[in-house]
């Protein structure tokens, strides 16, 4: 079945960025906005806009019914939810299902199953995947709580099962701090998702976030796009990407991938999904899967040279995958930069009316962003508005021209994140990319604190 037109169900780049694979395949866009996007750049990119609701997310992108009505009003026969917002929301894809509209993207099933943190830990474990050792399964009560720390030795961090964006998180040093731990997790779990239930994880000290890119073809097979560092983050946020990992040697690579491809291989999983992992002492430990694209796809695009959107519509009308592993070879280094409308060091958001907006350019250059001189940045969404990702040779050759690069842009009227790189690539570490989880938060501490 091929598309005749698509509804992208996000705002901002990640809209732009899904406009433009479909216009590349043929395939006509539909947009969706809240009144206070109505001047939005990928409102005025797609071939058809609509208006589906008032400025808050709850009653416009994440309003299931207006989303579904959006479509059916459209014609549109395929839905593309970016990241965030319907991307992971099983419920959302039951409905499409319900209503004949495809969703790009993986099963409601399989989302459901990576959805759950603990169901998702034990499908990995059952398919060979290596796992952080831990609880298995739900912890009930204070007791059992202290029992996992005997067991497993402190630190251990206490983890929300529904967890998302770093929250419900608590780390526990030793049997004193656990009562706290496990309660405000808890709490914060029952808060932000509605569901309380908290699991057990040995916290690692040292580690490096990578995270694998797998394609499911949704029959059986599936190939892995290597790794990305995603080390460099605030708040368990990621702030900087980049691909392939400054530890990860090829053999490394080719064995982790193959252990990944496998697994998604076995689930029959369908599309894009990327498992992320902590890397420790040479071992890789799995935290969690994300169901859907990743913000930081393009470092991947980059060394490999493949259009991940393209390659999960063409899945989604059932085709092949176009590439085979053998097919997949790395090809020099990538980073990307996420650029906030925040003010560094406090980063509070900061929207507002940008007056001159210049993206840098040039060999190995690429800017992904919905900004536009004479914007105004509404205050009711993610502060993402742009991200730039540079392509190299080597890793000295992107780190230098990421550096050009950030000297061209011009961003005038509000404050961004573009100050806090300028800094990071005066650091000796970033240069030999000698970092982990934590080296973001001492850093900032040390030179803000
Ligand atoms: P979320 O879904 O909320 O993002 P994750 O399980 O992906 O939660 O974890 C987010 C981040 O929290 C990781 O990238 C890492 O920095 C930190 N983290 C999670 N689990 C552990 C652990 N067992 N030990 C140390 N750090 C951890």
């Amino acid at each position: 079945m091929m598309f005749d037109k698509v509804l992208i169900a996000n705002r901002g780049e990640i809209a732009l960025r899904v406009v433009r694979a479909c216009r590349e395949m043929g395939i006509g866009s539909v947009a969706i906005h809240s009144t206070a996007d109505s001047d939005a750049m990928h409102v005025r990119m797609a071939d058809e806009a609509i208006c589906i609701g008032p400025p808050p997310s709850p009653q416009s992108y994440l309003n299931v019914a207006a989303v579904i009505s959006a479509a059916e009003i459209t014609g549109a026969g395929a839905i593309h939810p970016g990241y965030g917002f319907l991307s992971e929301n099983a419920g959302f894809v039951q409905a499409l299902e319900d209503h004949g509209i495809t969703f790009i993207g993986p099963s409601a099933e399989h989302i459901r199953l990576m959805g759950d943190k603990i169901t998702a830990k034990d499908t990995m474990k059952r398919l060979g995947v290596p796992c952080v050792p831990g609880s298995d399964g739900g912890v009930p009560d204070v007791e059992a709580a202290l029992k996992i720390g005997e067991e497993f030795g402190y630190p251990v961090i206490v983890k929300a099962t529904a967890g998302g964006g770093g929250r419900g998180m608590k780390l526990a040093r030793s049997a004193d701090e656990m009562e706290t731990a496990f309660r405000t997790a808890r709490a914060e779990a029952k808060a932000a998702f509605g569901n309380d239930e908290v699991y057990i994880e040995k916290y690692l000290e040292k580690p490096r976030h990578i995270e694998v890119q797998v394609f499911g073809d949704g029959k059986g097979q599936a190939v892995h796009l290597g790794e990305r560092d995603c080390s460099l983050q605030r708040r368990h946020q990621k702030v900087f990407e980049e691909a392939p990992g400054p530890a990860i040697d090829p053999e490394t690579r080719a064995r982790i991938g193959a252990t990944c491809a496998k697994a998604v291989g076995d689930l029959g999983y369908s599309g894009a999904g990327t498992i992320e992992f902590l890397y420790e002492n040479g071992e890789f430990y799995f935290i969690e899967m994300n169901t859907r694209l990743q913000v930081e796809h393009p470092v991947t695009e980059a060394i490999f040279g493949v259009d991940l959107v393209r390659e999960q519509i063409r899945v989604a009308q059932g085709m092949d995958l176009s590439f085979s592993q053998d097919e997949l070879e790395v090809n020099g280094h990538s980073i990307e930069v996420r650029i906030n409308a925040e003010r560094v060091p406090q980063f509070t958001p900061c929207p507002g009316k940008v007056d001159t907006f210049h993206a840098p350019g040039g060999l190995g250059v690429r800017m992904d962003s919905a900004l536009y001189g004479g914007y105004s940045i509404p205050p009711y969404y993610d502060s993402l508005i742009g991200k730039l990702i540079v392509h190299g040779r080597d890793r000295p050759e992107a780190l230098a021209r990421l550096q050009r690069a950030l000297g061209e842009l011009v961003v005038d009227g509000i404050e961004t994140t573009v100050p806090l790189f300028h800094a990071l690539l005066e650091e000796p570490d970033i240069h030999a990319g000698d970092y982990t989880i934590h080296w973001l938060e001492k850093w900032l501490e040390k030179n803000f604190g």
